[in-house]
């Protein structure tokens, strides 16, 4: 049985969205700033993707804009708040369970001059808000805050940050890295107070290659990639509309996010209750979290020995996130895990697509690693 359970990582493109960027690679193949009627067509499609990409968010579609991934959004987002706000302060309050594409546009701005402080999450992967409201002054200028953690999944408290911002007078704009929790939690950046938040395509059944950021209407952050100015001069570069045109499709093919939600949440619970009482595994990911994504360890079995067992029988998890390949993870080890249990750390992450019977064998292929290579350690 091959059985993808790597949604985090990414997912595999929604029939929409291939059909979607075909048509924008072989009819409407057209540059959206070309003045001609190829333009203008391609233009059409670019203008009704951002509608689309507006209404989850409940946005208006003046304040979406397209980027290449997530990790450009975030940048954007980041390096552009620091430059506008740069005269009323230098601090900037974040996490330390960030995405990397967070974490190293800190690094810079840190290489600046500007002071991080980095909150350290709990043993349930939570951030405090009182060590928020601690760290927030009025020469705060940003707070980053992921809306769901990508190792985790654990739901952060990002929507009542804001709150926070505005009791300490701190001059800060808000951002939200909701890469991992666009369309699978419900956000709406005007109700929370979201300044910018980052999306991305290929986490939710579109392309790779298509990110947004949305920037709250009336925000002037200084753009990142500059040159021929597309994207209303937030983010230069010829839009890929094959990827845009995937994207929409994507998000409206999508569904329900909170009866998804509940389907995955179901899916998650017969893997759990197949695990249940096996010896040896430990369950991370704490209980209220996202349920698209379940982080586990397998006493005394490396990661990449779990990762290479399962996919041997056709199952395709990954060891811990897949972008800290390599590395022992910081967001397991903030949350104050023992090595031994981060370095046999497994992340399981699911779609709305994934049937029962994938997490019931995904379950059944753990159990089987449990007998037969703990034996042997
Ligand atoms: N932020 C989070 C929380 C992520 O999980 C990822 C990718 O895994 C990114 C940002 C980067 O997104 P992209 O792969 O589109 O650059």
């Amino acid at each position: 049985m091959e059985c993808y359970l790597d949604n985090s990582a990414t997912t595999k493109p929604c029939k929409q969205a291939v059909e979607a960027a075909t048509k924008a690679m072989t009819e409407v193949f057209g540059n959206p700033s070309s003045l001609h009627a190829h333009g203008f067509a391609a233009l059409q499609l670019l203008e009704s993707a951002r509608n689309t990409l507006a209404k989850p968010l409940k946005a208006e579609s003046s304040e979406i804009y397209f980027t290449p991934c997530g990790t450009v959004s975030n940048n954007t987002a980041i390096f552009g708040a620091a430059k506008l706000l740069k005269h009323k302060g230098n601090k900037i309050v974040t996490t330390a369970m960030e995405h990397p594409s967070v974490l190293k546009c800190m690094e810079r701005l840190s290489e600046e001059g500007f002071e991080i402080v980095y909150l350290e999450p709990d043993e349930n992967g939570q951030i405090s808000l009182n060590a928020l409201e601690q760290a927030v002054d009025e020469k705060t200028i940003l707070v980053s805050m992921m809306a769901v953690n990508n190792e985790v999944g654990s739901i952060l408290p990002f929507d009542k940050a804001k709150a926070i911002i505005e009791k300490k007078h701190a001059p800060a704009l808000l951002h939200v890295d909701a890469v991992q929790a666009f369309l699978k939690l419900p956000i709406v950046p005007k109700k929370c107070g979201i300044d910018l938040l980052s999306a991305s395509a290929h986490k939710v059944h579109g392309l790779k290659g298509s990110g947004v950021l949305y920037v709250r209407k009336g925000l002037n952050i200084r753009p990142y990639l500059v040159g021929g100015g597309q994207e209303n001069d937030m983010c230069s570069g010829t839009q890929a509309m094959p990827n845009i045109a995937a994207f929409a499709a994507a998000v409206e093919a999508f569904g329900n996010t909170k009866q998804n939600a509940f389907k995955v949440a179901k899916i998650k619970n017969v893997l759990l209750e197949k695990l249940q009482g096996a010896k040896g595994i430990e369950i991370n990911s704490p209980e209220n979290a996202l349920p698209y994504i379940l982080n586990l360890s397998v006493a005394e079995v490396p990661s990449q020995v779990s990762v290479n067992f399962l996919s041997m029988h056709g199952v395709s998890v990954s060891a811990g996130s897949a972008c800290s390949k390599g590395h022992r993870s910081a967001v397991l080890e903030a949350m104050g895990l023992s090595p031994e249990r981060i370095d046999t750390a497994l992340r399981i992450s699911f779609s709305h697509e994934t049937t029962e019977e994938e997490a019931l064998y995904c379950a059944e292929m753990l159990l089987k690693e449990t007998e037969e290579l703990r034996k042997k350690g």
